[in-house]
Order: structure tokens, then C-alpha cells, then sequence
């Protein structure tokens, strides 16, 4: 019989193959007593089992493809890094030593306690770096328990093209996956913005992550259909739901290849407006693809990476290297750098003075308003775009603004430095600053913003969870996460007005803007920049080149001022690009 589990779809694409279900429940710790004379062996045992880890994940990045992206073995050195972290290794030792108890017990309590720290992070994106102390101390756990750590108990060719469903993977698990071939992936937990998430899409591999109770349903080695692209895991398919999805991947297939000669065409619609397509990036790394998929700039550059797995924070030339660097590997296209967007990489001390431990960290202080309080933070940022400006088009972005004070805020410190500047005689120039909309309240008053600054992008991946009030990252309430509220779709057409009223360009480079079910519904409110992960790049230009901007201004019209569902769906049906879904 054929049923369907739904879940997030967090990398596009079809795969169909039989299900090796992975047992990764969390590994069962007890806690038992030594004797003084026990200790130094018991921490002997724990440095060999964190040596083992480390040893492992080496193995892993030695042998990724050279045609893997670079984020990969990022992934992998963040968790050497961690290792190599007092946190892993004098601390559990020092634990054993005060309560004379066992490694794996004195793992967990070391685990709890970093755990607590991140929970109490302000940033979604941060939060979710729990996940890799987790992963990580899985693996030093696996090896004191001397489990076999995922992949390693079946043989490579058993992998090949199969479809591995997990309660949860990590992103070193998910190399692994690839180098042994399989064709995707179900997971019970996990969101969209979670690291793994984020190197599935980079990876290709399709996936669906939160599918509750999936190991229930799914017995070992039925065949699985996996569909990335509307979040579906379907089993017990006939023969003719096994060759309409066959279809649907082997189209895709051929409409990606023939999408590559795109990559030296403008990007103008049908009727002949053009429209900017720029990148977002993470890694200044990255750059190499921005070019490969011919973009018109970086859209959006988040500059948290930098300020990661490390204790204090980057200095001002360290800044300026990173921005200086990617200037010349971009060869003169614009970058967008985007003034740091964490909430909670500082000490927890300070965070608990500054009363910022709020029991809902989405609203509290992050990005822009933690720039404002904390200059020894946001300064050297700030000196560094300013003077990185005088080497190439750089423009700056403020995240997360809410109200216009911060934007005054921010002006003054960019008046004082560039006068400082002028003064000593360092160079810079007058690089356009724009800002994000990603809160309800800024949205509704872009006018405002759009008069103080050189351009707004929206930012929807934030923007949707404050108009819809839900968690981003919680797969709970993932349902409601809805680009197409028509709250959302308000706030976005009043953005895009605004921007056009006072005549500054109006970007958007959340993940809405790189989902080709939503590029002729953004055209049709007016967007005209597209800032959007690399490898979504010439689909969207696809679409862009196949669709007049007239037409979708007047479907989008009539859809903003439509309520009746039936309606609704109607436009929202003719606003879909057909090649979405059956490319031709
Ligand atoms: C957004 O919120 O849409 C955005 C681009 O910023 P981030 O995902 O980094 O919060
Ligand atoms: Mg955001």
C-alpha cells in the first residue's frame, strides 16, 4: 500500500531508492564510580577516544572529492577544531578527576553544560550550532562505548544509491553519505538552517528533515521515494508513481544541464526588463562559485563565519584581509557585506548582565542592536568596510534593523570614523549603505528607511517568523513558515514600493528569492534583485528570461488584493512557473 510522510524539504530533488535505516538514537550513559588509583587510566581512555575522533574526521576530509565545495571540509575542521578545544578534553579529565566518575559520564555532564550555553544564544543560526557539540560528542562517545560510528557498519557498495533514514544526521555523517554514493536522505529531526541542511543543499543530495516517527513506518530496504522539493518521503509506490517521479528526476536532470548556457546571458524578462542577480555567500571562499554562476554580485555576504569558533573577536585587519581578499577574487563585481548578524558570541557573563538571557531569543539582542551595544564588536567592522571601500565596489548592510534611530546610529559611527579617516589621511569612499527589512515593523515603515539609506533587501527568512510568530528552526511549527501569508506578501510589496517611491533599489536575499515556485510572484510585486545561493542562480534567470514582467505585475496585483482562498489559489497557480516542477 502507498503511503506519504510529509517533513521539511531542505535539498531539492528526487531520489529514489531502498531505505538503509540508521540507528543513531542517543547512545545510553550511565554513570559509575572509580577508584583514586582508576583515574589516570579512565582519563588516558578518554584522550585515546577523543584522538580516535579526531583521527576519523581526518580520515573523512582526506577523502572528499576536490570537486566538493570548500564549506565541506570547513564542517569537518570545525569539529577538529573543537576537539582540540579545552572543552573536550581538560574539562571532561578534570571532571573525572573531582568526582572520580567515568569518561562517557563525565562526557555527558561536559555536553549538558555547553549545551546550556548555546540554548541561552540569542541567534537562531548560533543555536544551532549545538548540533555540533552534539556531534561531536557522539563520536568521542561512540568510541569509549566502542560503537561503530555511522557508515562504518556497512559495507561501501551496500550504501550506493540508497536512501538513508536517520532520527538525525551531522554534517560529517553526510560526507561520509556521499562518498559512499547514496541517493538521499529522511531525518525525524532537525530544520532548515541547520548545518547539515545547509551542506545538503550545497552537496545536491535531495532530502526531508522532520519527518516525526519515519523509522516507525519504514521497515529496512523497501523502496523509498524521497522528494526534496515539496518535503514528501513516499513508500509502497506502484509502478506508476515509481515512473512519474523517475520522470519528474530525469527532467530535471536535463533541464539543469541545459540551464549552464545561460550562465554569460543577461537576466531580462520577456518583455525586456532587467533584473540584477546577485549571490549570497558565506565563506570568502564561496567566490570562485559566484563567478561560475555568473552573477552580477554578492548580494549578500554574511560575515558571521568570521566571528566563529574562536574566543574573541576578529580585529579590524583581520576584517579588512578577509573583505580585501574577496574584493580580488570577485574581479570587480559589487559585494554586499553585511554587517555581523550573532546574538549571542560573547561571555555569558556579559550576556547575563546586560539582561540579555531573554526566555525568547529570536527577539532578543542580535545582530544590529548587539552591534550598537558592544563596540569592541561592531567597530573594527565597521573601520574595516569603510576601509576596504577604497579597493573596489563594496556596498555595507545593517541586519535586523527595527526602528530608524538604529540607522541614525550607525551613520553617526561611520561620520566619526570616516572623519578620523580624512583627518590621518587613509582612503575610503562613499560606498552605498543599505539596510535590512526582516522585522514586521520596519517592513511597514520602509519608506522611512528607504529615505536615510541606499537600498533595502529584505530579508525573508527572518521577516516570515516575525509576521507569522514562529521559531524558524522549529520543525514543530515549520507548517506555518509561509512565504505566500498574505501578511508576508503586504509586507513585502510595501518594501519593494517604498524603494521605488524614493528611488533606491530594493534587493531580497532571503531563501524566498532563491525558490523558483515564488521568482514570478516576487517580479510580479516589483522586485527587480535577486540575491540567492549560488547554485539556484541560473534556474532563477531561467524563469526571469521566460516570464513578462508585465503580465506577473498584474497577477500579483489582483493577488494582493484578493481574499477568497479559491482565488487566491487561482493566481498563485498562474504565478508558478511551469519549468518548477516539470521542466521542459
Ligand atoms: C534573512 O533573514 O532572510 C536573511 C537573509 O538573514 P539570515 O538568514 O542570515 O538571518
Ligand atoms: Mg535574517
Amino acid at each position: 500500500m502507498t503511503f506519504s510522510l510529509h517533513g521539511v524539504g531542505v535539498s531539492r530533488g528526487i531520489a529514489i531508492g531502498r531505505v538503509h535505516i540508521v540507528e543513531r538514537n542517543r547512545l545510553e550513559i550511565s554513570e559509575y564510580r572509580l577508584q583514586a588509583s582508576e583515574v589516570d587510566a579512565e582519563v588516558e581512555r578518554l584522550m585515546s577516544a577523543v584522538a580516535q575522533a579526531k583521527h576519523h574526521l581526518r580520515e573523512i576530509r582526506d577523502h572528499i572529492p576536490t570537486s566538493t565545495s570548500t564549506d565541506i571540509s570547513t564542517f569537518i575542521d570545525t569539529h577538529l577544531l573543537m576537539l582540540d578545544d579545552a572543552a573536550f578534553t581538560d574539562e571532561p579529565a578534570r571532571i573525572i578527576r573531582k568526582k572520580l566518575c567515568n569518561a562517557e559520564w563525565a562526557v555527558r555532564l561536559q555536553r549538558d553544560a555547553l549545551v546550556a550555553v548555546f540554548d541561552e544564544m540569542d541567534d537562531s543560526y548560533l543555536r544551532t550550532r549545538k548540533d555540533d557539540v552534539d556531534h561531536v560528542v557522539d563520536r568521542v562517545l561512540r568510541n569509549l562505548l566502542r560503537h561503530a560510528p555511522l557508515g562504518h557498519e556497512v559495507p561501501d557498495r551496500r550504501l550506493k544509491d540508497m536512501i538513508v533514514l536517520a532520527d538525525d544526521l551531522n554534517p560529517a555523517d553526510l560526507i561520509l553519505l556521499q562518498h559512499h554514493g547514496v541517493a538521499g536522505f529522511v531525518t525525524e529531526y532537525g530544520g532548515p538552517t541547520s548545518h547539515m541542511s545547509i551542506l545538503a543543499r550545497s552537496l545536491g543530495i535531495p532530502g526531508v528533515v522532520g519527518v516525526h516517527h519515519a523509522r516507525r513506518y519504514v521497515v529496512d530496504d523497501e523502496l523509498l521515494i524521497v522528494d526534496g522539493d515539496d518535503g514528501v518521503v513516499i513508500g509502497g509506490a506502484d509502478q506508476k508513481i515509481l515512473d512519474q517521479y523517475r520522470e519528474r528526476q530525469n527532467r530535471r536532470r536535463d533541464y539543469l544541464a541545459g540551464l549552464q548556457v545561460l550562465k554569460s546571458e543577461a537576466a531580462v524578462t520577456s518583455d525586456g526588463q532587467a533584473i540584477r542577480l546577485h549571490a549570497n555567500v558565506e565563506l570568502p571562499e564561496e567566490c570562485e562559485s559566484v563567478h561560475d554562476a555568473g552573477a552580477d554580485g554578492v548580494g549578500l555576504y554574511r560575515t558571521e563565519f568570521l566571528f566563529m569558533n574562536r574566543s574573541g573577536y576578529p580585529d579590524e585587519d583581520e576584517h579588512f584581509n578577509t573583505y580585501r581578499q574577496m574584493i580580488d577574487a570577485l574581479d570587480n563585481i559589487p559585494i554586499t557585506i553585511r554587517t555581523v548578524d550573532i546574538g549571542g558570541d560573547k561571555p555569558l557573563d556579559a550576556l547575563t548582565a546586560s539582561g540579555s538571557l531573554a526566555a525568547n531569543p529570536a527577539l532578543g539582542l542580535r545582530a544590529v542592536r548587539l552591534c550598537l551595544r558592544e563596540p569592541s564588536l561592531f567597530w573594527p567592522q565597521l573601520r574595516a568596510i569603510i576601509r576596504v571601500s577604497a579597493y573596489g565596489p563594496v556596498r555595507m548592510m545593517i541586519p535586523m534593523l527595527s526602528e530608524i534611530d538604529e540607522v541614525h546610529q550607525v551613520m553617526d559611527i561611520v561620520g566619526t570614523i570616516r572623519n578620523e579617516f580624512s583627518r590621518r589621511g587613509i582612503a575610503y569612499e562613499k560606498m552605498p549603505i543599505g539596510g535590512m527589512i526582516e522585522v514586521p515593523a520596519a517592513a511597514i515603515c520602509a519608506e522611512d528607511f528607504a529615505r536615510e539609506l541606499d537600498f533595502l533587501s529584505i530579508g525573508t527568512n527572518d521577516l516570515i517568523q516575525y509576521a507569522v510568530a514562529i521559531d524558524r528552526v522549529n520543525d514543530e511549527v515549520s507548517y506555518l513558515y509561509d512565504p505566500l501569508n498574505p501578511g508576508v506578501l503586504r509586507l513585502i510589496a510595501t518594501s519593494i514600493a517604498a524603494g521605488r517611491k524614493l528611488g533606491i533599489p530594493v534587493a531580497m536575499c532571503g531563501e524566498m528569492a532563491g525558490d523558483t515556485r515564488y521568482t514570478r510572484l516576487l517580479l510580479g510585486l516589483g522586485l527587480e534583485e535577486f540575491s540567492v545561493h549560488p547554485t539556484a542562480l541560473l534556474e532563477i534567470k531561467h524563469i526571469l528570461k521566460s516570464t513578462s514582467a508585465r503580465e506577473a505585475k498584474v497577477l500579483a496585483q489582483k493577488l494582493l488584493r484578493t481574499t477568497a482562498p479559491a482565488r487566491r489559489k487561482e493566481l498563485l497557480a498562474s504565478l508558478v512557473a511551469p519549468s518548477n516542477l516539470l521542466p521542459t
